[in-house]
C-alpha cells in the first residue's frame, strides 16, 4: 500500500503525475492518492471576487481562512476541477480511478476548530466562523471497499465534522492519516521542491535522510507551508507508516524517483 499526496502549486504537470501513478499502479501496486489545488482555489477565489486570505495560528501555522464562502469556492476547486482533471487524466492512461472527498461516505471525519487563536498585524485574535479542522478518523472499510473492487481512490482533502459540517482540511495531515489507517508502507508527498531544503529555497542544501525519530529535531528549517509537511511526516511515521519520502513533482516519473529514495526520505 502506497499514499501518493500531489501538491497544489502552480506549474504541477498533473498528467505526467497521473502518468507514473499509471505505471506504478500497473505493477500491481495498491495506491490511493490525494491531491492539493492552493493555486487553483487562489485563482478561482479571486475571479468570484472573494479574494484568498491567509492567517497565521499563534503558534506559526499557516492557514487559509475558510469562512462559509471560502469552503464553498474550495468544494468547487477541489472537488469540482481538481479531482475530476486527475480522475479524467488516471482513466485515460487505463486506471479506474474514482474520484472523492472526505465528506463522501465519512471518509474523513474530525473536530471543526471553533475557534482559532490567530495573529493579524501583529495583533491576537479569535476567528470563530472559520470551516476548517483536524482529521481524527478515517473510514478505511470505505477505502478497502474501493481498493478491493480494483478502484484507485484519489480524495480531495475536505472533512466532515463530527456535526457534519464541511471543513477544509490540511492535504499532508490528511494523507499522513491515510496512510496511516491503512498501515501503508510508504507515504510520498510530491511538491514543487526537491524535499526538504536546509537553507530554503536553496535546492542545493536537500537534507536527504531523517531517522523517524529525529523528526522535529528538523522543523526549524522548515518555513510556512512545509511546516505542516513535516508535522505530517512525524504523524505518519509515528503511527507505523514504514517511510515517508518528500519528493519533487516537476520532474519526468515522480513517484517512482520518490520511490528510488530521491528527495527527503524518512524512515
Ligand atoms: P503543496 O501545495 O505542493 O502541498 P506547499 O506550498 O504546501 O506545497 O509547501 C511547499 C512549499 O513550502 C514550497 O514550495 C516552499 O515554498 C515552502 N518551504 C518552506 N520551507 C521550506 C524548506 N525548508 N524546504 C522546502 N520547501 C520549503
Amino acid at each position: 500500500m502506497i499514499v501518493v499526496k500531489v501538491g497544489g502549486r502552480k506549474g504541477l504537470d498533473y498528467d505526467a503525475v497521473c502518468a507514473d501513478l499509471a505505471e506504478v499502479a500497473r505493477q500491481g501496486q495498491s495506491l490511493v492518492l490525494v491531491h492539493g489545488g492552493s493555486y487553483q482555489t487562489n485563482v478561482v477565489a479571486q475571479q468570484l471576487g472573494h479574494p484568498p486570505q491567509f492567517v497565521t495560528s499563534v503558534s506559526g501555522y499557516v492557514s487559509r481562512r475558510t469562512d462559509r464562502r471560502t469552503l464553498e469556492i474550495f468544494q468547487m476547486v477541489y472537488c469540482g476541477k481538481m479531482n475530476k482533471a486527475i480522475v479524467e487524466s488516471l482513466q485515460r492512461q487505463g486506471v479506474n480511478a474514482i474520484g472523492l472527498s472526505g465528506i463522501d461516505g465519512r471518509l474523513l471525519e474530525g473536530k471543526r476548530k471553533s475557534a482559532i487563536k490567530v495573529v493579524i498585524d501583529g495583533r491576537k485574535r479569535v476567528l470563530r466562523d472559520d470551516y476548517t479542522g483536524t482529521v481524527k478518523e478515517v473510514n478505511t472499510s470505505l477505502l478497502q471497499l474501493l481498493l478491493g473492487a480494483g478502484y484507485l481512490p484519489v480524495v480531495s482533502p475536505l472533512a466532515i465534522s463530527y456535526e457534519s459540517e464541511a471543513m477544509n482540511v490540511d492535504g499532508d495531515r490528511a494523507a499522513a492519516a491515510i496512510a496511516a489507517a491503512l498501515n501503508a508502507e510508504q507515504l510520498i508527498i510530491l511538491s514543487n521542491v526537491p524535499g526538504l531544503l536546509r537553507e530554503f529555497p536553496d535546492e542545493s542544501t536537500l537534507i536527504e535522510r531523517i531517522p523517524a525519530d529525529q523528526v522535529d529535531q528538523f522543523m526549524s528549517f522548515a518555513e510556512g507551508r512545509m511546516k505542516k509537511k513535516v508535522m505530517g511526516a512525524a504523524e505518519a511515521v509515528a503511527q507505523g507508516v514504514g517511510r515517508v519520502v518528500f519528493a519533487d513533482a516537476r520532474r519526468p516519473r515522480p513517484i517512482q524517483a520518490a520511490l528510488d529514495g530521491q528527495g527527503t526520505v524518512i524512515e
